[in-house]
C-alpha cells in the first residue's frame, strides 16, 4: 500500500516534472489533449489486473462478469456517440492504439499482397496509410493543398487499390465522403475512414460523418475525443467476425480493461451538451488563431481551417518547421514540425502544425488565441532576425553558399 513516491521516488519525481511541464506551457500539438480526472481514475484502477482474452460472454478466463459489463457498456456508448444503429454497426473497443487498429483492419479485410491507397505524409496522411511500394499516395492540389478529387479518381483507376483510406493527421479541411465512396465503388475497393484527429468534432456533429459512406471507421480516443490512449474500430455488421478475429487472436492478446473502462467514461462525456460546446470552441479557437496570424501575413495550407488544426507554412520566412518547433519548445509552446505539400524532403519539413484541442480544454477562448498568435509571431520574428544577422554580420566567414561545389571549394 506504499505510495509511488515511497516505492519509486525517481519515477514519481519524473511524473511530477512532466505534470508541471504540461501545465505551465501552451500545448498546441494537434493530436494531444488533457483527459479528465475521472478518466485517469479508471485508467489507474484494479481493472489493469485482469486477463480477459476474448469478447463479452466468450472469454478464455474466468472471473469476467464485471469486465464483460464494462466492455459492453463501452461498445454501447461508442455507438451512441456517433448515432449508429446497432443493427447495422458494431464496434471493437480493444485495439491498443490507432496504428494497431488500422493494421487490424488491413489484416481483417485485405491480407498480404493487397493494395491500399491513402493521402501521402506531406499531404496530411498518416504513416499507417501507406508508406511502401505496394501503396499509392493520393495527391493534394499543389497550389492550395486541397484534395484533388479528380486526380484521386484517376490514381485509383490506374492503381486499382483494394482499399482506399480517407483520413489524415494534417489536413485542415473536411472530407467529401460521398466522393471517396463513389471512387472506391468504381474500382471495387473498401473505404476505410480514419477519423483519429476529428472524431470528437464528428461526434459533436460539427463535421461531416463518414459512417453512411464507409465500410470501416477507425479512430484513436485520445485526440479531439479527449479520452485515454486507445482506439475504436467501427465496422459494418458483415465484417464483424473478420475484424474481431484480427484484433484477437491474430494481432493482440488480452485487452487492456482499464483502458476500455476509461474510454467508456470519456464516451459518457462525449454524449453531453458540455462536450458539444467544447468541440464548438475547439473549432472557433482554431479559426481565431488562424485569423490572428493571417492578418499579420502568415500563410497556411488551404488558407485556413475548418477543424481543429492549422498547417503553418514557414517556407516564406526561409525557416524550417524543425527550427521553429525547437525554438517554440524553448519558450514553453509545444508544436510539431510537419511536411507540407510541395516539400522536397520529409526530413526537412517546411511546416508547423498547430492544434487547439488541448488549449481549449484548459478553458482558453478566442481572445487567448490572439495572445498566443502574438507569442508565435514574436518567436518567428526573432528566429528570422537572428538567422539573417548570422549571415550578415559574419559574412566574411559564412558566405551565402549556393551549392555543393561552392561548399567543397571553401572546405579546401
Ligand atoms: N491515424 C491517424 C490519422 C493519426 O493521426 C494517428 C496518430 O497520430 C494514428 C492513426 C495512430 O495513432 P496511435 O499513435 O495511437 O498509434
Amino acid at each position: 500500500n506504499a505510495s509511488l513516491a515511497e516505492v519509486d521516488p525517481e519515477i514519481a519525481d519524473l511524473i511530477q516534472k512532466e505534470k508541471h511541464r504540461q501545465f505551465k506551457g501552451i500545448e498546441l500539438i494537434a493530436s494531444e489533449n488533457f483527459t479528465s480526472k475521472a478518466v485517469m481514475e479508471a485508467l489507474g484502477s484494479c481493472l489493469t489486473n485482469k486477463y480477459s482474452e476474448g469478447y463479452p460472454g466468450k472469454r478464455y478466463y474466468g472471473g469476467n462478469e464485471y469486465i464483460d459489463m464494462v466492455e459492453s457498456l463501452c461498445q454501447k456508448r461508442a455507438l451512441e456517440a456517433f448515432g449508429l444503429n446497432p443493427e447495422e454497426w458494431g464496434v471493437n473497443v480493444q485495439a491498443l492504439s490507432g496504428s494497431p487498429a488500422n493494421f487490424c483492419v488491413y489484416t481483417a479485410l485485405l491480407g498480404p499482397g493487397k493494395k491500399i491507397m491513402g493521402l501521402s505524409l506531406a499531404h496530411g496522411g498518416h504513416l499507417t496509410h501507406g508508406h511502401q511500394s505496394e501503396t499509392k499516395k493520393v495527391s493534394a492540389s499543389k497550389e492550395t493543398g486541397l484534395i484533388d478529387y479528380e486526380a484521386l479518381e484517376k490514381a485509383a483507376e490506374e492503381f486499382q487499390p483494394n482499399m482506399i483510406i480517407c483520413g489524415a493527421s494534417g489536413y485542415p479541411r473536411d472530407f467529401d465522403y460521398v466522393r471517396f465512396r463513389a471512387i472506391a465503388d468504381k474500382v471495387g475497393a473498401y473505404l476505410l475512414s480514419d477519423i483519429a484527429h476529428t472524431s470528437g468534432l464528428i461526434a459533436s456533429k460539427l463535421l461531416a460523418s463518414p459512417f453512411d459512406h464507409s465500410d470501416v471507421v477507425t479512430t484513436t480516443t485520445h485526440k479531439s475525443l479527449r479520452g485515454p490512449r486507445a482506439a475504436l474500430i467501427f465496422y459494418r455488421k458483415k465484417y464483424e467476425e473478420a475484424i474481431n478475429f484480427a484484433v484477437f487472436p491474430q494481432l493482440q492478446g488480452g485487452p487492456h480493461n482499464n483502458n476500455i473502462a476509461a474510454i467508456a467514461v470519456q464516451l459518457k462525456e462525449v454524449n453531453s451538451e458540455a462536450f458539444r460546446d467544447y468541440s464548438r470552441q475547439v473549432i472557433a479557437n482554431a479559426r481565431a488563431l488562424g485569423l490572428a496570424l493571417s492578418e499579420q501575413g502568415e500563410k497556411f495550407i488551404t488558407g485556413g481551417t475548418d477543424n481543429h488544426l492549422l498547417m503553418w507554412d514557414m517556407r516564406p520566412h526561409d525557416l524550417t518547421g524543425a527550427k521553429v518547433d525547437k525554438l517554440l519548445d524553448k519558450v514553453h509552446i509545444t508544436t510539431n514540425k510537419n511536411s507540407l505539400v510541395g516539400d522536397k524532403s520529409a526530413l526537412n519539413p517546411g511546416g508547423v502544425r498547430l492544434g487547439t484541442p488541448a488549449v481549449t480544454t484548459r478553458g482558453m477562448k478566442e481572445s487567448e488565441m490572439v495572445v498566443i498568435a502574438g507569442f508565435l509571431l514574436r518567436s518567428v520574428a526573432i528566429a528570422k532576425r537572428i538567422q539573417g544577422q548570422v549571415g550578415k554580420q559574419l559574412k566574411d566567414f559564412l558566405p551565402a553558399l549556393e551549392n555543393d561545389e561552392e561548399i567543397d571549394q571553401l572546405a579546401k
